[in-house]
């Protein structure tokens, strides 16, 4: 049996309790090296066999597991973050189902909340953003035209780029392309969660200069969009007083609102009085 395992995005800590498990008894470990914190593979067993998936092919990755196979081994193929991203599974689970091998994944937390964690950020601020756009710049793997950086931006919602941190002058560009400001908030998250993390907060104009300033140019993040500034959000209904809840009696209505009570704009307002809806 293989399982695919998420390492987490750095500290040893983070990895799932499920995960820890299934590494403590893996008889083989096929660790991400350029990422994964070698720290985790401390909890490998007594003769467990350990390969860094950074020096090989995916042909050899594949050696090794139906080797494992064949003598009746458990692997770990474990990866940073959470594997669903950027991990480049896909082909070796094609690969494993076309020999009719067997195997399961194991969710990790991937670096996009290690980052938030970083800086104690909800990137879902209602009033901001309700949308986190994950995403990469264009590198070796080609991004699908219609998926451009500028066609997101055009949103306004909250973005993620994944490996693109050397890649931030073409980045910023296209940003203010699609529609984001100079001044729009972004941040630099450098190595979250690991021992040496370091985060910035910046603007879109200001993104080049505080990584170049930082030195940082791979194991990062950057986020952008209004989110990451914090400010200007609306309170949740959720925990409004004056609504009403599945688990909670509000004091207020206990209506929601339409649409335009939530924008302002309508002339009775729910808080006070009731929502026309309809007429708003
Ligand atoms: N599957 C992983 C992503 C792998 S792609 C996940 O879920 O996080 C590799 C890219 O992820 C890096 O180039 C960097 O952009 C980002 N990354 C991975 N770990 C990181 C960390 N701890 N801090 C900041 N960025 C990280």
């Amino acid at each position: 049996m293989i399982h695919f395992v998420g390492a987490g995005p750095g500290a040893k800590d983070l990895i799932t309790v499920r995960g820890l498990k299934l590494l403590k008894e893996a008889d083989i470990i096929i660790y991400a090296g350029s990422l994964v914190n070698p720290r985790l593979l401390e909890d490998a067993k007594e003769g467990c066999r350990i390969f860094n998936s950074a020096h090989m092919t995916l042909e050899e990755v594949l050696e090794v597991m139906e080797e494992g196979e064949r003598s009746g081994r458990m692997t770990v193929r474990l990866h940073t973050g959470d594997p669903c991203l950027y991990g480049a599974v896909r082909e070796q689970m094609d690969i494993l189902d076309a020999k009719g091998i067997v195997y399961d994944s194991c969710p990790g937390v991937s670096s996009f909340c290690g980052a938030a964690a970083a800086l104690n950020l909800e990137y879902t601020l209602p009033g901001i953003s309700q949308s986190v756009v994950i995403t990469r710049m264009e590198g070796r793997t080609p991004v699908p035209e219609k998926e451009s950086i500028a066609s997101f931006a055009e949103h306004g919602a909250t973005m993620v780029l994944f490996l693109s941190a050397g890649l931030l002058a073409e980045l910023t560009e296209q940003l203010l392309r699609g529609g984001y400001q100079e001044d729009t908030p972004a941040a630099v998250v450098y190595k979250a969660t690991w021992p040496e993390e370091k985060s910035w907060l910046c603007t879109v104009g200001t993104l080049v200069e505080t990584a170049r300033r930082h030195g940082v140019d791979r194991t990062a993040l950057i986020i952008v969009g209004d989110a990451a500034a914090q400010s200007g959000y609306e309170r949740s209904r959720l925990y409004d007083p004056e609504f009403t809840t599945g688990y909670r009696e509000g004091n207020g209505t206990g209506k929601e609102p339409c649409a335009g009570c939530r924008k302002g704009l309508c002339e009775e307002r729910l808080h006070k009085d009731e929502c026309i809806r309809g007429k708003c």
